[in-house]
């Protein structure tokens, strides 16, 4: 457990510190608060929206998680009949037609591992995997096995033809992981849903992972609160945006005086240990959560010298006491 940098208990207990704060009060006319859960993609997920009346909201809200369990048998690393795994297992074998969806967020992934130099990488699936076996068994991964992994990861062999719609794997064994994204893709994917139904002061939230809609009435906008290394967390009144954290408090394991992460550096095939959280504002969900995991790989100066390139992005980082 770690205490004084961080204070809410873990990843979830810092999103879950978005305060919606209160429904206005229910005058005839005016919209109320609503608020839904579900787990999808193993985690709770929660829908906020304003409404003026309960079959609405409930309905609304109905579409936008059906919206997010369809992506997940798109998207998921865990289910083996997932399209993702379906694309996977064709790995070596030459160009494999996809859904929209899954074309979109590979798009998006592929693009961030460019402008990351790799930092950010959907291929480091088979290095993700001895990672997640370390977790289960409590050692690190056998080197040799890891160095045989470690040419399996590489976005450059992950080839996208997006006038056809096709992927390639190059390689056979390449996997692909979509941890590092899926979740604000969904988000955001969610939040589009609320609004076609005509729900635009929503926001939906996925763990570490949350996407905004419009403020909700008489407000500014969602109060989230910002964890500030050293400081009281600032609070932020955000809206039309999209926020992510990634971290090591909830995954990772400890081995040897050393506190292993969930995220992996693609250039090594290691578990991050330098005890790094980043928040990140951005416009887009997929890019919120690509990005704060991408800094996290980077580091602080390189993570925001590659953040400015963005519009509308903001960092937030932290490192872990006396991990500097
Ligand atoms: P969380 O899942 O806690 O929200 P992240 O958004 O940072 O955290 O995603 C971490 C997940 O992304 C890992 O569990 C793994 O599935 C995947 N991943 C790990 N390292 C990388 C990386 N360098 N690039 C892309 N995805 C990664
Ligand atoms: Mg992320």
């Amino acid at each position: 457990m770690i205490t004084g940098w961080w204070n809410p208990p873990g990843l979830v207990g810092l999103l879950a510190a978005c305060l919606t704060l209160p429904g206005v009060a229910a005058e005839v006319g005016e919209p109320t608060r609503f608020q839904y859960t579900e787990v999808h993609m193993g985690l709770q997920t929660r829908v906020v929206l304003y409404a003026s009346d309960e079959r609405t909201a409930r309905s609304a809200a109905a579409a936008a998680f059906r919206r997010i369990s369809e992506l997940d048998e798109v998207m998921s690393d865990y289910r083996a009949s997932s399209e993702l795994m379906r694309l996977c297992d064709r790995a070596g074998a030459g160009p494999v037609r996809v859904s929209a969806d899954l074309m979109c967020v590979l798009s998006r992934a592929q693009q961030l591992a460019e402008r990351s130099d790799g930092a950010f990488d959907v291929t480091c699936g088979p290095v993700v995997a001895l990672w997640r076996r370390a977790r289960r068994e409590h050692r690190l991964p056998d080197a040799a096995t890891l160095s045989s992994a470690r040419p399996l990861v590489g976005w450059r062999n992950l080839v996208l033809d997006r006038t056809r719609r096709e992927v390639e794997l190059k390689l056979l064994g390449m996997r692909l992981d979509l941890g590092g994204i899926a979740k604000g893709y969904a988000c955001d994917a969610a939040l589009a849903v609320l609004r076609r139904q005509g729900a635009a002061r929503t926001m939906v939230e996925m763990g570490g992972d949350m996407a905004l809609g419009d403020a909700p009435p008489g407000r500014s906008g969602w109060e989230i609160e910002m964890p500030a290394a050293g400081n009281p967390p600032a609070r932020l009144r955000l809206r039309n945006c999209a926020v992510s954290t990634s971290g090591d408090t909830e995954q990772y394991v400890e081995l040897g005086g050393l506190r292993y992460s969930h995220i992996v550096d693609p250039r090594t095939g290691l578990g991050l240990t330098s005890r790094i959280a980043v928040t990140v504002i951005a416009p887009s969900g997929d890019l919120s959560d690509g990005l704060s995991t991408a800094v996290s790989v980077l580091g602080e100066e390189a993570g925001r010298a590659l953040a400015s390139r963005y519009r509308g992005v903001r960092v937030f980082v932290r490192y872990a006491e006396g991990a500097r």
